[in-house]
């Protein structure tokens, strides 16, 4: 196998979701855009109207013909009042001048506005400080888009700003991708909810809560995490019921162990395994296969930062490509390293819980967390990235520029 970068470059997960994209494989349903947040568009979304509808003020002030303004000192007769939302029959004549607050469509006759602070009212008639141009301070009709532009193309992830623009265009709803639903099965004996009495050597179940949180993140469906024991009847009970779903994750049993069952689950089941074991740290012992009806399955490693990068690298991408988008590993971001990394022994591209912050004068910096492994995820929840280092048993001098992939937001 070949290392993790190019397994998701140019391997078997694009081509498990055939070649092209920009079409959601997983339907499209009809949702009022209040509710779109974090869904993913599925179709183009077209401006019902000229945007601005009509010639708009910018200002509050008044509303002027640039032919008698050519000059500051101008003195015009105030003939009336319009503000936004209303319409007026008013026809501003030679010499005059409309009061006009901003978004006021301006009225026939005038060609620019000027603002309030740039006047001076003197009992029926305004002094302009300033000479107007044609256009001043006046959006023009149709500017900004015209009616039948397209203003939000699919794929895309819908945010605040999207539903703004959504909403601009005059559309009540969008269509968008079903929502991707995720299966998530924790693996092994030893694992409680957290919450539950554990006796000794049993541990808190954190895959199945922060999988479940990061199908959520990458715009997925969870169903609610289940637990399936070291037991290969009662695993392949879960496992069947788990592959209702497109998406199925374990984690946990996918090493050497003698308990370690999934694999062999899975193909009674009828998957069959792209791959197993990416030259990568942590994430090793990850596998990826194909159920009989096309599911995507991820036998996840058990430790917890091992699950969390082979998530961010693999899983996500499954997800995307069902959503509508190309499936492309995440993109990275070039960084300056703020301390040294030694060289390690081991070559496999690693990837390192990280923080990222901004100097004032060294511009984006990074250092990894404080973690003493794959099975430590409180330096993982002090992160806000994953270093790159895709030539670890080189040592990486600080100030040197090298690639994080941002697990706080970041950019598509
Ligand atoms: P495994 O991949 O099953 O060999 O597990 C590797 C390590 O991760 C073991 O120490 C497990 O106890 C631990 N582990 C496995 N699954 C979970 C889980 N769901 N939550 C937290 N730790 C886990
Ligand atoms: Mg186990």
């Amino acid at each position: 196998m070949g290392e993790a970068w190019e397994v998701v470059r140019n391997g078997v997960l694009e081509s498990a979701m055939g070649g092209f994209h920009g079409t959601p494989k997983v339907g499209i349903e009809t949702v009022p855009i209040g509710e779109c947040i974090g869904r993913v568009l599925a179709c183009p979304v077209i401006t019902d109207d000229d945007y601005p509808a009509f010639d708009k003020s910018m200002m509050d002030g008044f509303a002027v013909r640039s032919a008698d303004c050519a000059a500051a000192g101008s003195r015009l007769k105030i003939c009336g009042l319009i503000v936004a939302g209303r319409t007026t029959n008013t026809t501003i004549g030679c010499g005059e001048a409309m009061q006009i607050n901003t978004g006021a469509a301006i009225p026939s006759g005038a060609d620019a506005v000027v603002r309030i602070e740039d006047c001076e009212v003197d009992a029926d008639s305004v002094v302009l400080r300033v000479a107007v141009a044609q256009g001043k301070n006046a959006s023009r009709q149709g500017s900004d888009r015209r009616r039948g532009d397209v203003v939000l193309t699919p794929p895309l992830r819908i945010g605040a700003a999207q539903i703004a623009a959504a909403a601009t265009a005059g559309a009540a709803t969008l269509e968008v991708a079903n929502q991707v639903q995720v299966a998530l099965v924790s693996t092994g004996d030893e694992l409680v909810r957290a919450g539950e009495t554990r006796r000794f050597g049993q541990i808190y179940d954190s895959n199945g809560p922060m999988l479940s949180a990061m199908m959520r993140e990458f715009g997925a469906s969870p169903r609610p995490p289940s637990s399936a024991p070291d037991e290969l009847e009662a695993l392949i009970a879960t496992l069947r019921n788990a592959m209702e779903c497109p998406i199925v994750l374990t984690v946990g049993g996918m090493s050497m162990g003698t308990h370690d069952l999934v694999p062999q689950a899975f193909e009674s089941l009828g998957v069959k395994w792209r791959f197993h074991g990416v030259s990568m740290r942590p994430g090793k012992p990850m596998a990826y296969g194909v159920g009989p009806d096309g599911q995507q399955v991820f036998g996840l490693p058990g430790n917890p930062v091992s699950a969390f990068v082979c998530a961010w690298l693999f899983v996500r991408m499954a997800i995307r490509g069902l959503q509508g988008f190309e499936p492309l590993p995440p993109r990275t971001v070039r960084v300056t390293l703020a301390e040294e990394i030694k060289a390690h022994r081991d070559s496999r591209p690693a990837y390192v819980p990280a923080k990222v912050w901004s100097d004032e004068a060294r511009g984006l910096l990074a250092a990894p967390t404080k973690w003493s492994g794959s099975s430590d995820p409180f330096g993982l929840a002090e992160a806000n990235a994953l270093l790159c280092l895709l030539n670890p048993d080189t040592a990486a001098p600080a100030g040197s520029g090298v690639e994080v992939i941002p697990t706080t937001g970041g950019f598509d």
